[in-house]
């Protein structure tokens, strides 16, 4: 199937089955949404939902935040991955909010990447869903599952990933498309073990077609065989030193 086919495919599905998927963050103001995808990252939007409704209570705003110390914020944020560097971001990203952008969140990609703790994946995100501006972020799963199912070619970074994304995503679904790619990853296409049995884009993934076509199981079975064979091979290798060893000692006595 051809890439292009892939992406008609892709988009098709999710606008009809998907048309309004959103972030599992929870957040009220781009402040919010920014704190929470700097804590996002390595960690689980579950986690970070259940630690964010007491940091905004305590730092409602950037200037909350700016006026306070990485020990400050520490204890709201240790249950997160890498709590402490996380803390210091904060601080660094709250003074520099109030300092640098007079407490605005920036709309531009490239100027949101010079607060501490945003690289050019939370700055897509802040990008896209607060702006609404092109952009697509690649975190593991939207890297993950593209590859995947095809809508990449020997994309080997995410910003090789989001190039691509980029060229052939028509622009109306550049955001939403996000989302679609990272909760299919998170519930469909696992990491370890993609679940392919219940997936609905079998009929256009590449990742299933490689490894579900007729030729595709005859090797997977042809080296399973193989594997036996050897396994036996070594087993009965094993027992035959043993029993050499056994005589030998026997003889020594
Ligand atoms: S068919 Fe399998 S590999 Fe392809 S998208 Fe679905 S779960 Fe992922």
């Amino acid at each position: 199937m051809l890439k292009k086919e892939r992406y008609k495919h892709f988009v098709e599905y999710f606008s009809k089955n998907q048309p309004n998927a959103v972030t599992e963050l929870h957040y009220n103001s781009p402040y919010q949404l920014l704190v929470a995808v700097i804590l996002s990252a390595q960690c689980t939007d579950k986690r970070i939902n259940q630690i964010t409704p007491a940091l905004f209570e305590r730092f409602p705003d950037p200037e909350s935040l700016a006026a306070s110390s990485a020990e400050e914020i520490f204890p709201y944020i240790r249950s997160v991955s890498y709590p402490n560097n996380k803390a210091k971001h904060l601080e660094g990203m709250g003074k520099m909010l109030v300092d640098v952008f007079k407490g605005t969140i920036p709309a531009d990609v490239n100027q949101l990447q010079r607060l501490p703790g945003v690289g050019r994946k939370t700055a897509n995100v802040i990008a896209s869903v607060i702006y609404d501006q092109p952009a697509i972020a690649v975190d593991t799963h939207v890297f993950r599952v593209s590859n995947r199912i095809g809508l990449t070619t020997n994309a080997s970074t995410p910003l090789a990933v989001e190039k691509e994304l980029m060229k052939f995503l028509p622009d109306e679904v550049l955001g939403v498309a996000h989302h679609w790619l990272i909760l299919h990853g998170r519930y469909i296409c696992v990491a370890r073990t993609p679940k392919c049995g219940v997936c609905p884009l079998t009929w256009f993934c590449r990742y299933y077609e490689r490894t579900h076509t007729e030729t595709a199981l005859l090797k997977a079975e042809a080296a399973k065989v193989k594997k036996a064979k050897e396994a036996a091979k070594n087993k009965k290798l094993k027992v035959i030193s043993k029993e050499l060893a056994k005589r030998s000692v026997d003889k020594d006595i």
